[in-house]
């Protein structure tokens, strides 16, 4: 569809239902579907793989990822062991050494146990992935910007690689999302999402998703959907797609939000180090400038001289922001990675990529940013 972002958030993927002509999705709750003989049916048999509710979604995600084929998963992890199912014993994997904690756990608790190699490395460095790779790779997975020190990974170069060796290139679209960037346009093969964050974006839906535009992947790939069962109902379904109905209003305010926390952070007393990617001299800016239409709504700090007690008191102060997982909603967020979101990670592993004790990681929300500056002013006291 040749339609811009905000158009295809809106209509893509939905038509007023043909039988009321009711102009929302309906919520398609049912698990089955009448067939006149069998399989003489209207091209749904069975709620786990397929929904009328559930593929409105699956076509929207798709259309904003400019891409053909879309999935829907119960969670961010099960889009992600989805796109694992396609490897095999022997095979080996290249991934960022600073990624989502649930992406290490799943990678080195679950898929090594199976006989499948992971090499952790670098990404905003490529050559330290051309140098992995061997006849065993089979796929580059990268996150960009990265979860909490939000580096970047060049999308282009990166794809350039695995383009000419061969291998799947998937990138982790999660912090971005697709109003900032879309992957598959820079030469990654499959894009995930988190729609638990910024694409549901109301903190009342857990949900993945995996955009693809090469229909043998896609069959691939739809086959251990439907095989293994990690599907979202028709609920869920509906509360995204009228999420993403508002997805570049809120971006847009995320970005401004972000920038005016940033810039009011950024020299800050009690704070040492702050990652942001808008900032000049954020490591990767430039990266950032040439694949993302603007910065996005995370800033991650690093606490001037603080113990862990110290940083506990700050996250434990907040009136306006709220402590907790997730990332991505209407509502500001703080978040303590080391004991929280990265806790799955051993301390010396997350220490290497700036994960300390001292570090917060903000996901600004899209209230009013007088009242989130007050707020953040009053928890750094
Ligand atoms: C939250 C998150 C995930 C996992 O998604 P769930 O929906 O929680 O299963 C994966 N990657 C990133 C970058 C995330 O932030």
């Amino acid at each position: 569809m040749g339609y811009k972002f905000a158009t295809k958030a809106i209509h893509a993927g939905q038509h007023a239902d043909p039988t009321t002509g009711a102009v929302m999705t309906p919520i398609y709750q049912t698990s089955t579907y009448q067939q006149a003989a069998p399989g003489d049916h209207k091209g749904y048999e069975y709620s786990r793989g397929t929904n009328p509710t559930r593929k409105a979604l699956e076509d929207c995600l798709a259309a904003l990822e400019n891409g053909k084929y879309g999935l829907a998963f119960s969670s961010g992890m099960a889009a992600t062991e989805t796109v694992l199912k396609l490897l095999r014993p022997g095979d080996e994997v290249i991934t960022g050494d600073d990624l989502y904690g649930g992406s290490y756990r799943i990678f080195t608790k679950v898929f090594e146990h199976y006989g499948i190699k992971f090499h952790f490395v670098n990404t905003s460095k490529p050559e330290q992935i051309s140098k992995k790779i061997n006849s065993n790779t089979r796929l580059i997975w990268i996150e960009t910007p990265t979860n909490p020190t939000l580096k970047l990974a060049d999308i282009a170069i990166i794809g350039g690689i695995a383009k000419a060796a061969g291998v799947l290139f998937a990138v982790d679209n999660t912090f971005a999302s697709p109003y900032l960037q879309n992957p598959l346009d820079m030469g990654a093969d499959i894009v995930m999402h988190s729609v638990t964050k910024y694409i549901g974006g109301h903190s009342d839906v857990v949900m993945g998703a995996l955009v693809v535009n090469d229909k043998e992947l896609y069959d691939e790939l739809f086959f251990y959907y439907n095989a293994c069962g990690g599907t979202p109902g028709p609920q869920d379904s509906f509360l995204v797609l009228r999420g993403i109905k508002t997805l570049h209003l809120r971006m847009k305010a995320h970005c401004e939000n972000g920038r005016r926390v940033a810039e009011y952070l950024k020299s800050h007393r009690k704070i040492a180090k702050i990652y942001w990617p808008g900032l000049e001299d954020h490591e990767g800016h430039d990266v950032a400038k040439k694949q993302m239409r603007d910065f996005g709504g995370m800033v991650s700090i690093v606490l001037k001289d603080a113990t862990l007690q110290d940083t506990f008191k700050v996250v434990s102060s907040f009136r306006v922001f709220t402590l907790a997982e997730s990332l991505g909603g209407v509502e500001s967020l703080i978040n303590h990675p080391a004991t929280m979101t990265h806790g799955s990670i051993p301390k010396e592993a997350r220490e290497k990529v700036g994960v300390v004790d001292n570090l917060i990681r903000i996901s600004v929300g899209v209230e009013d940013i007088d009242d989130l500056l007050v707020d953040l002013e009053q928890a750094l006291a």
